[in-house]
Parts: C-alpha cells; structure tokens; sequence
C-alpha cells in the first residue's frame, strides 16, 4: 500500500466514509487490487448495525434476492451490481472463514452464531488487504481540488478517491449522521426524498382505543397498498401495527394512505359462515377458530356485528367477510428513524454508474449502500444491496 505520511497532511488512493457493511467490502476489494485505502469510521467500533442486525444475528442476505426486492425511483439501477457480486459470492466469504450459518425462511441467511462474526470477518479481509480503519473520526471539512481533501479533526488526507458509504438515517443512536446527504448537495446532486422504511405504523386515537390492548397478538395477514402486497405476519404493539408484513408495506407508505390487511389469508370465511347458518354459535366465536380469540372480541366489539349464525339473513353475513378479509387501517405516522431499519430514498440514481456507483459528473466520487436511493425489502436484501455496490465500486477505483 503507498499511503504516505507527510508532516501536514496523509496520502492514500482511496478514502472511504463508513465502516459499515458497504464500506469495508469495498475497502477490502480496492485494498486487494493494491489501492491504499483509509476507512474513516466516526464511531469507535466498526459495523454496528451489523452487530444489531437479524436480532443479533444478521440476516445477511437472501438466496432468492433480486431487483424485485428493491425499492428505487429507478427500478433497473441496481441490476448490474446485484448480478457481479451475489448472494452466493458473500456465502463463499462467510465459508472462506468457517462462519457456519442457516436459511431461517423464505431463502433468508443468517449466521448461527453471532452477527460479530460477519464484522470479525469484514475486520480480518481489510487487514489482509491492507485497508486501514480509522476509528473515531470526525470529519470537519471535505473539498474538492485536483483531489479530494478530507479534514478530520485530526488529520487531513489526500485522496484521489471518495467513497461515501455513511449509510442512511435510521437509528442515530448508533450512529447514523446525514452527512452522505450533505456531501450529495455539496457536490449538487440530486437526492430523492427520504422517510423511514422497514418501520412500523402508529394507530390513529380511535384505532388505538379499540385495538391498542391487542399488545403482542401476531397473525398471519396480507398487506396491501396500491398494488403492493406482502403475506407475513402482522403484531399487535402498544402504539400499532408492527411486524414483517407491516414493515414490508411502511417502505411504500405515505402519509394519508390506508391499508388493506386481510386477516384470514388462508380461509375462505364465506364458506365458514354459509355452513354454519343453521347454527346459534355467534358469529366472533366462529371467526375465534382462525385467529386469537382476543383480536376476534376486539374486531367485534369495535368493528364487525356479531350476533349468532341463524340470524344473519340472506347473505347479509358478507358484510362481515368483508371486514375480515379487508379491515382498512390508516395508520396516523411510521415508527420514524429511532425504529425503522432503513432509509427509503437517497442519492438519486440519475447521479450514479450503475456498473461502478462514480458519480457522473465529479470523477473519483462514489456512493454505496443506503445511502443511495436503493432500498431492499425485508429478509437480507439491505445488505445484499450494501456488499454488491461496496463490490463494485471497489473493483473499479
Ligand atoms: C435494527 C436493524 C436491523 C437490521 N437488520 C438487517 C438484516 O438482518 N438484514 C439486512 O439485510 N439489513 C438489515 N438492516 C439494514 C442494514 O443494516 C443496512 O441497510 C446496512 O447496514 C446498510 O449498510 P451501509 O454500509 O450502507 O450503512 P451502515 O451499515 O449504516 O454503515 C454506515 C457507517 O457510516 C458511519 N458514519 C455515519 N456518518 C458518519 C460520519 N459523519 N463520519 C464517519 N462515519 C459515519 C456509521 O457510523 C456506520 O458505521 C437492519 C437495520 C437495522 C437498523
């Protein structure tokens, strides 16, 4: 590596923004094509969402990923990345450091053991390639001349590159900044509008009121909005909706959009109720069968009538179907960036070379991961994202 220390300032070919899941997979390729290459990373330890990532565990990619599982004003965008580096190329780099791990559902990886292990490997790759991380690093100034100049409050480097991988802006306790967005604007780009995804939804008062007791019930439901939907299991929490249906959904939500949510997407509850017209049983107790006796009083007492089988007439028991299978909630807010897992939006795409991440228009910038306006759905496809444009953008520079 030729970095090189001067009296006033460091040199080196690459200096990138993030130790995060991005960051040090690019770092570790250009480290390997033989670039010098400083990773500056403002907190004290490297890859914390990755610590906290999957429950601790770390979903860290999904074997059935592809563009359909992202979210981008420009859907074709992350094509090229997700076909050079993909989910079986980070398995590989997880069995080069005997990292066991397992499919939990739905082609989703995560290690058996610890997500400390998918750092531990990150930190070991950079070392042999000869990539330094500069922990505790606050960046205080960034200019452009004939190269980049980055001013820390310790040090300035010189570098013919810069990669910002600083992610998005969920989680700040950890350490999410919007320094990635500042540094778009600095350099004038386009930056797409940002909310939080992967997040879950507050009631309105009068929801809450009639389902906020419901804390800790989960159901299998559908989640819909537009043409969008996701068959997962929804939770009941203290303020509203949550689990992996809801967060799936809240990535596409807007404010003032309703949900559709069918609570029984396995039973065809029509049919229940026309075999049970003779029956006296009441109608909650029949739906009881299907889900928590608790969600089935509350829809009840708040939301659909109930009375006993034998006294709906003519198909006036649809209406109640109806309900069941299309109960419309329109959530109040998200969760926002303390709970949301990710950032839907970022750098706009039009800025970036799909093939390499370089800005179009400033030759030697580059942005990768969340911090572009490439969002995955739920189930390892963040960081599928985070490794296939960290990849590239490495094999490049
Ligand atoms: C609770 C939680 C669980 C998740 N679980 C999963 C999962 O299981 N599977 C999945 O695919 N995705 C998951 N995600 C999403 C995934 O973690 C992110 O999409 C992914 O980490 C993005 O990688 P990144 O490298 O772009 O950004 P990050 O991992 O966020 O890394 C950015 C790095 O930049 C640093 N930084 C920020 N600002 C500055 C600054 N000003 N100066 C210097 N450094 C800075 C940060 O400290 C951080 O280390 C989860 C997210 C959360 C919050």
């Amino acid at each position: 590596m030729q970095r090189k220390r001067n009296i006033n300032h460091i040199t080196c070919d690459v200096v990138i923004i993030g130790a995060g899941a991005a960051g040090l997979m690019c770092a570790i390729e250009a480290g390997k094509r033989g670039r010098s290459v400083i990773v500056l990373e403002r907190n004290f330890k490297v890859g914390k969402k990755i610590r906290i990532s999957g429950g601790g565990r770390c979903n860290f990619t999904n074997i059935h990923s592809g563009p359909e599982n992202f979210i981008s004003n420009n859907p074709h965008f992350c094509k090229s990345a997700l076909s050079r580096y993909t989910p079986s190329d980070i398995c590989g780099l997880l069995d080069k450091h005997d990292i066991a791990y397992h499919e939990k559902k739905l082609g989703q990886l995560f290690c058996n053991k610890s997500a400390q292990d998918v750092i531990d490997m990150l930190v070991e790759e950079c070392e042999e390639a000869g990539a330094e991380i500069c922990l505790g690093s606050n960046i205080v100034k960034i200019v452009k001349g004939h190269v980049f100049c980055i001013d820390t409050e310790k040090e300035r480097i010189l570098s013919e590159n810069l990669v910002v991988a600083s992610g998005g802006l969920s989680v700040p306790t950890i350490g999410a900044t919007g320094l990635g967005y500042e540094l778009a604007r600095q350099f004038g780009l386009k930056i797409t509008e940002t909310r939080p995804g992967l997040s879950g939804v507050t009631f309105t008062k009068s929801d809450l009121d009639v389902f906020g007791e419901l804390s800790g019930i989960s159901v299998l439901a559908i989640v819909k909005l537009g043409k969008d939907s996701f068959k997962e299991n929804i939770l009941f929490t203290h303020r509203g909706l949550s689990g992996p249906a809801i967060l799936q959904i809240s990535s596409y939500w807007k404010r003032g959009d309703r949900l559709e949510i069918d609570l029984l997407p396995d039973v065809n509850i029509i049919e229940v109720f026309e075999s049970e017209l003779k029956n006296k049983v009441e109608m909650k107790n029949v739906v009881a069968r299907y889900m928590p006796k608790r969600l089935a009083d509350r829809l009840f007492d708040g939301y659909v009538v109930n009375k006993p089988m034998n006294r709906y007439f003519g198909r006036s028991f649809e209406d109640a179907a109806k309900k069941l299978h299309r109960w419309l909630v329109k959530p109040r807010d998200l969760e926002g960036y303390g709970k949301a897992e990710v950032t839907v939006g970022g750098v706009d795409t039009v800025e970036l070379s799909s093939k390499t991440m370089e800005v179009k228009k400033e030759k030697g910038l580059y942005f990768i991961g969340e911090v572009v306006d490439v969002t995955g759905h739920l189930g390892g496809h963040n960081f599928q994202w985070a490794w296939a444009s960290g990849y590239v953008a490495g094999q490049c520079m």
